[in-house]
């Protein structure tokens, strides 16, 4: 048995055991979140030998998620494994962050999304469901795509008519059912909740708290590669704010259980074209106001409802962090950055965060940052021309090493 003790709502107070499942509570219609024994969870991962637990990270984390039969995980598994933390040696200085790292969260759909939909393939499979769907931006429905082609269930994603067309093809090929809609994601996401009325589906997006909880493995990650510590602060691209909620309740857990000495500041970077989580951080208020999107270069994190906006702000609030956001030419210049300095190719969702980073250190807002993890959530592959526009391609060169030589100026 996995140490969950079932489904809680933290608005109405409300528990419900796992095997009654609802993507809501009924009461309140908030999102329930899974709760853990803390205690056990503490002794197993003291316990533990991580060795042996590296094929899957649903099975490296299986004490910390909700996963009642581990010998099941195959079922589901493509390889989503402990994603890298790697030591920027460029950037850093440039930013002014003495020790700065990434969190390469690029599953094997090339996005973070693989953290949570693999557990809701495996959650879908145990309690009966036929279908997986989602309204997404675009990452989050490939990864449900590739989840639901390894658990053998039929997948049906609904998408915004300008996602990018890297993305789209990745569904495809993953055998989903595409629905591109005329609409935002605002309609994407109405849309998918009328469905799921009518059918008997487990929607991996927006409310699922299996998703939540298993994006805090993330956190759980950060710490462990980071000896036992939290950083100063965590920096995390926000859309509809998910992961960085999610990364918020990891932390917290183990903030409770005595495995860290303090929180982590967490900094929520949003694309100055669509970022209603900053305006309502920015004003002090605690709902999100859903905005008009203006155009991006992005189409990921375009998110002008975003659900889980409201516990970002929490998180933000409670831990000394804060919002801001970026305009697009920013991004577009850290992307190139990341690539020339770092050898890192992110999609703009990915690089958005170094950008905020960059961008918070030097205006001054937070002081006191030795140790900063920057999360980037995509890889460049998902949007390969995002950083270059209609910059054309180089120019064809006869292979003749005096013509090559000319070329390069040597
Ligand atoms: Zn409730």
């Amino acid at each position: 048995m996995s140490n969950a003790t079932g489904l809680y709502c933290a608005t109405c107070d409300t528990t419900i055991p796992e095997s009654e499942f609802q993507m809501k509570c009924r009461q309140c219609d908030s999102p329930f979140e899974v709760r853990y024994d803390l205690e056990k969870i503490k002794t197993a991962l003291l316990n533990r030998n991580p060795a042996g637990l590296t094929e899957s990270s649903l099975l490296m984390w299986k004490d910390i998620l909700p996963i009642d039969n581990p010998e099941h995980i195959h079922r589901v598994s493509i390889g989503e494994s402990q994603t890298p933390l790697v030591r920027s040696t460029s950037l850093c200085k440039e930013i002014g962050i003495e020790d700065l790292r990434f969190k390469l969260e690029m599953g094997p759909t090339l996005s973070l999304k693989d953290r949570g939909t693999s557990l809701c393939a495996l959650k879908a499979l145990e309690l009966g469901y036929d279908t997986l769907c989602v309204a997404s931006s675009g990452n989050n429905a490939a990864s449900v795509a590739a989840y639901a082609a390894k658990a053998g269930l039929p997948a049906v994603v609904f998408i915004q008519k300008d996602t990018a067309p890297a993305k789209i093809y990745k569904m495809l090929s993953y055998g989903a059912r595409v629905v591109r809609i005329d609409g935002d994601m605002r309609a994407a996401g109405k849309l998918c909740g009328e469905m799921l009325e009518r059918h008997r589906w487990m929607q991996a997006g927006g409310p699922n708290p299996y998703r939540i909880t298993a994006k805090r493995t993330a956190a759980y990650e950060i710490v462990q590669q980071s000896g036992g510590t939290a950083p100063d602060a965590v920096v995390f691209p926000c859309g509809g704010s998910a992961g960085m909620f999610a990364a918020y309740t990891g932390f917290l857990e183990m903030l409770e259980m005595g495995l860290i000495d303090a929180m982590p500041r967490l900094i929520g970077i949003q694309l100055a074209a669509c970022d209603p989580v900053t305006q309502a951080f920015d004003k002090g208020l605690d709902e999100i106001t859903p905005v008009e999107k203006k155009p991006s270069f992005s189409d990921a994190l375009m998110n002008n409802n975003p659900y889980w906006g409201k516990q970002a702000i929490r998180a933000a609030r409670e831990t000394g962090g804060l919002f801001l956001s970026v305009p697009d030419e920013e991004v577009a210049d850290m992307i190139r950055k990341l690539g020339s300095t770092e050898g890192l190719f992110a999609e703009p969702a990915g690089a958005v965060a170094v950008a905020g980073l960059k961008k918070m250190m030097a205006e001054n807002r937070l002081s006191g940052l030795q140790r900063v993890v920057c999360t980037l959530t995509g890889h460049g592959l998902n949007a390969p021309t995002a950083a270059f526009g209609s910059q054309s391609l180089p120019e064809v060169v006869s292979p003749d090493v005096d013509t090559v030589e000319a070329y390069l100026n040597l």
